[in-house]
């Protein structure tokens, strides 16, 4: 399923596969021509799975608070984990560093289940949004936390929301620390 995110003065078009166009705002464009301008890309790749577009619709979260672009990097898994794009003086790292089995280095094994951010997860109260998700598998647990979901599939208040964008900030910098210390 395609969304239209309108993130600060930039429109990202995301799919559960990720960021798939960046559009930078013209002054005198309408919303018109922009989705216009995405349907066209859309059928230049030939994604037979991703329909046209019919419209934009803004994010739940997309207001002005201060961790809308760390939930925008979560959501569509692109964070800053060094699995993309290396970490400065790193080199890419697409696996986890610190696991002994090679586990991708992802958003769900850094947010949900590397044990070396065992304390951390405790800490911040993520463990036990995760115990009440009980029998789910990671993606979901994951997938319900960064989209401000509870373990029913209900909306969280803003406030909640706003503090697992926190969250997702400090488990990346306890993450990026972690490796570059190591
Ligand atoms: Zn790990």
């Amino acid at each position: 399923m395609i969304l239209g995110l309108v993130h600060m003065q930039t429109t990202y078009v995301s799919c559960d596969v990720g960021c798939l166009f960046m559009i930078l705002p013209q002054v005198g464009i309408t919303s018109t021509v922009i989705l216009n301008n995405v349907n066209e890309q859309i059928v230049s790749k030939s994604l037979p799975c991703i329909e046209p577009l019919t419209c934009f619709r803004k994010e739940k979260y997309v207001y002005s608070h201060k961790h809308m672009s760390t939930i925008a990097s979560f959501r569509v898994a692109n964070s800053g984990l060094g699995n993309k794009i290396p970490i400065q003086g790193l080199p890419r790292l697409p696996f986890c560093p610190k696991c002994r089995f090679p586990f991708p280095n992802d958003e769900v094994h850094v947010i949900v289940q590397c044990t070396s951010l065992a304390g951390m997860r405790e800490m911040l109260g993520l463990s036990s949004f995760f115990n009440e998700c009980k029998g789910y598998s990671s993606d979901k647990m994951y997938i319900l936390y960064v989209n401000g979901l509870d373990e029913y599939g209900n909306w969280v208040s803003s406030e909640d929301y706003e503090a697992r964008g926190l969250n997702l900030s400090k488990m990346r910098s306890a993450w990026v620390s972690m490796i570059q210390d190591s």
